[in-house]
């Protein structure tokens, strides 16, 4: 076996994206951000007036008219495509991280994406970073790793991403936003954000982006080595 499923998840701005976005270019594995694709479903259901405070019709036949897909961009970086247009940005938005978890809660929506992740990591070579990977899109990954960090360094690296996209937020509201989400990511009845019993636990508290990702390749390397003895 020379490829494997690795799953990252974890409670939100601890990095695992851009962890993972990295790890996958080095490996030449395919990168899959689910949360680009729960933020996408929140984009569609705001500019579309879908409620979704509760499960309800509206919403479960809103489902059908979404089509996302993960294509490149002109630079070559897979970018998250919600019905033929490129959200990349659009879904980073802080209109959308207020939103997201709610929309997560629910069932339908939760059935739909996680059929879509199973297709796109069946085949293996993927790194794929979220909050339920390990415990229930791909229980049987070969390399699954849980990503913490403080709450103070998570908020101070979401500032400057936001800032990078020209987004301005007082790391109060960053904060709110980052504790309110890891409350309802955790605390909800489907799939919550939990470490799996097989993850290792990352804490980025005091890593740099460079030792995150090498940390990692070293992990995926050790994995192949093990897989093939
Ligand atoms: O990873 P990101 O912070 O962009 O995810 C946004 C939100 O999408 C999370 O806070 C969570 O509510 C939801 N999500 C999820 N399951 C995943 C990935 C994301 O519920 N696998």
């Amino acid at each position: 076996m020379n490829t494997i499923k690795i799953a990252i998840d974890g409670y939100a701005g601890t990095g695992k994206s851009t962890t993972a976005r990295m790890v996958a270019k080095k490996l030449d594995y395919t990168y899959i951000d689910t949360g680009a694709m729960y933020r996408a479903v929140t984009l569609y259901f705001l500019d579309h007036n879908i409620p979704f405070e509760e499960l309800n019709e509206q919403l479960i036949g809103a489902l059908a008219d979404i089509r996302l897909n993960f294509k490149p961009n002109e630079n070559g970086d897979l970018c998250m495509f919600l019905n033929g247009k490129n959200v990349a940005n659009e879904i980073r938005h802080p209109r959308i991280s207020a939103h997201v978890s709610p929309v997560a809660v629910h069932g339908p929506v939760r059935e739909k994406l996680v059929n879509e992740q199973r297709i796109m990591g069946k085949e293996g070579g993927i790194v794929m970073d979220g909050r339920d990977i390990g415990t229930v899109v791909f229980p049987d990954a070969e390399l699954k790793i849980f990503m913490t960090a403080s709450m103070d360094v998570r908020a101070a690296r979401r500032q400057a991403e936001l800032e990078a996209k020209g987004n301005i937020m007082s790391l109060e509201a960053i904060r709110d936003n980052l504790a309110e989400r890891d409350h309802i990511d955790a605390n909800r009845a489907i799939a919550p954000l939990k470490k799996a019993a097989d993850a290792v636990v990352i804490d980025t508290s005091e890593m740099t982006f460079e030792d995150q990702v090498s940390l990692v390749c070293k992990m995926v390397e050790n994995k192949l080595k093990q897989l093939s003895s």
